[in-house]
């Protein structure tokens, strides 16, 4: 006997995964994740036989089954960029332009894909209303480099969860692994109690971003 929870929204064939609030299937779900990496690589505008660096190999099989165009791959480490391996991977990437830019100016024009998710842009978005006054004072000297190096950085994930990219990986049969901080673990539980919290947050962020564009001051 199947209670509501467990057929799929859009087909009803017996549903195991979750999508925002969203109970689906797994061809439902795999389905639904496509459609809105897809339709946040298209932001990126990716051209034919350009050069991708990426730091994981989940990234690497991921976008080669997205996109149609050929593209080439090698592999980059945190340690070639020079940034710690033990900070949060937000952290890791987004406050360290300069050094991911001389890294790309070095190789010349490639671009970085990073396994960046919703998860961890809401955790930088939180860490920075947490830090307010420390974030703006070093956002003042970088804001020019961010906005310039923001392009050649690919969140691959951004449009999923770090559960939801584990889950469509699992399906997929991509080995995919990460590991929460603190504001990770407490963003979980909201999600559990209050499904949507996430999206929310980074609609929330968008938003503002958008209404108060820091690179209009600068
Ligand atoms: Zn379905």
């Amino acid at each position: 006997m199947t209670t509501p929870k467990s057929v799929c929204q859009h087909c009803s064939r017996p549903a195991k995964n979750k999508l925002t609030d969203k109970h689906l299937c797994d061809h439902c779900f795999v389905a639904l994740c496509e459609r809105k990496l897809r339709r946040n690589l298209r932001n990126y505008d990716l051209k034919r036989d350009e050069c991708l660096l990426f730091f994981d190999d989940a990234s690497n099989k991921v976008l080669s089954q997205l996109v149609h165009i050929p593209v080439k791959s090698a592999a980059a480490t945190f340690g070639d960029i020079g940034v710690s391996v033990a900070a949060p991977l937000d952290t890791r990437i987004v406050d360290h332009y300069l050094k991911v830019d001389r890294y790309l100016k070095e190789r010349a024009t490639h671009r970085l894909v990073v396994p960046l998710t919703m998860d961890d842009e809401n955790e930088e978005f939180l860490q920075k209303i947490l830090t307010y006054q420390k974030e703006c004072r070093k956002e003042k000297t970088s804001q020019q480099q961010e906005k310039n190096t923001a392009k050649h950085i690919i969140k691959l994930f951004e449009p999923l969860s770090r559960t939801e990219t584990q889950q469509y990986c699992t399906i997929k049969k991509i080995p995919y692994s990460y590991q929460s901080g603190m504001l990770g673990k407490m963003l979980d539980a909201f999600e559990k109690k209050y499904p949507g919290t996430k999206t929310s947050i980074a609609r929330s962020a968008k938003d503002v971003r958008k209404r108060f564009p820091q690179e209009a001051k600068v």
